[in-house]
């Protein structure tokens, strides 16, 4: 008899997921905690031919829904429980129901803190939701490989909090809406043309203490994580708008049909991000081409077409609201 069709019985140290921990990570914190292989625990769930099985892996693409009742048994977990806390087995399921698995792979290490107060020790790789980037409970930023004590910074922590009730308000267009407003924080910054903003976003990198701990053979690092840290409550206020199906409408060509329209529509989106920002204007270098240049402006009109209805220096005029 194959290991996979032999009876299971409870491990000895049943321990629970974390949720939404990646499966090989939980099979070989489990296998440890128990003295077997992960190999040996993944051959006791499904046909498994390999001698191991990666602390990373969770796709798992041979793998079927029998591991679940399997994995019930050996860990004295509900079905149910097991379901919610491990995303790998909602995507057997779904996958073996013929229906399209969407996946993602947005991994963070847990907070340190967090696992220490369920006597957990050491590093638990897991699936982030969109819209969790700090642990509230201990002010640790998680989204990255280094964990930044940002619990002094309270916009932080605010602005998580919007993140995660425009994530629910705004499903459909969350994804899009995160790229947009990323590339608006990021453009602003980068390109120095926003006083106002820029000096709040240094007023906060200069409060960024030095990092807690670095994961660096976990979770690959960004690059501009403390920059990232820095301007996330403004991309957030950002968020709520661009990812708003509403004004996503106000943008769309069929809405205007010349110039002054369109000039419109620009007036209108600066006014409310200005307004959402709180800051006196984000329309620097009115006068100059920087402004048909500018994230925000390219944003209300994603494909560029008032540009290519300026022929005369006057049209630029026209895309300029002459009473700022
Ligand atoms: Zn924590």
């Amino acid at each position: 008899m194959e290991p996979w069709e032999a009876p299971v019985r409870l491990l000895p140290l049943p321990l629970p997921p974390v949720h939404g921990e990646v499966f090989g990570w939980y099979l070989h914190r489990l296998a440890a905690a128990n003295q077997v292989t992960a190999g040996q625990l993944a051959k006791t769930l499904t046909p498994f031919k390999n001698a191991e099985v990666g602390k990373r892996t969770d796709t798992l693409w041979r793998w079927t829904p029998m591991v679940l009742p399997r994995l019930a048994i050996l860990t004295g977990l509900t079905p149910e429980t097991l379901r919610m806390l491990l995303p790998a087995i909602a995507r057997i399921e779904a996958r073996t129901a013929g229906d399209v698995v969407r996946y993602r792979r947005r991994l963070y290490v847990a907070c340190s803190h967090c696992m220490h107060r369920r006597g957990i020790t050491g590093p638990v790789l897991a699936h982030r939701p969109a819209d969790l980037q700090l642990c509230r409970r201990h002010g640790i930023w998680v989204d990255g490989n280094r964990h930044y004590r940002v619990g002094h910074l309270p916009e932080l922590v605010a602005a998580q909090h919007r993140h995660r009730r425009i994530a629910h308000r705004f499903p459909d267009t969350l994804e899009a809406g995160t790229k947009e407003a990323q590339h608006l924080v990021r453009s602003w910054l980068l390109n120095k043309n926003q006083p106002h903003l820029l000096s709040r976003w240094n007023n906060r990198l200069a409060q960024i203490p030095p990092k807690e701990a670095v994961y660096g053979n976990i979770i690959r690092r960004r690059v501009d994580e403390r920059e990232y840290i820095a301007t996330y409550p403004e991309f957030v206020t950002l968020l709520g708008m661009v990812a708003d199906p509403a004004w996503r409408a106000r943008r769309a060509p069929r809405r205007w049909v010349n110039l002054s329209q369109h000039r419109r529509t620009i007036d209108a989106a600066y006014a409310e991000a200005e307004h959402r920002l709180n800051v006196p204007t984000l329309r620097e270098k009115l006068r100059s081409h920087a402004f048909s240049n500018d994230a925000l402006f390219r944003w209300t009109d994603s494909l560029g077409r008032s540009l290519m209805l300026v022929t005369t220096p006057d049209d630029y005029d026209a895309l300029r609201d002459e009473s700022h």
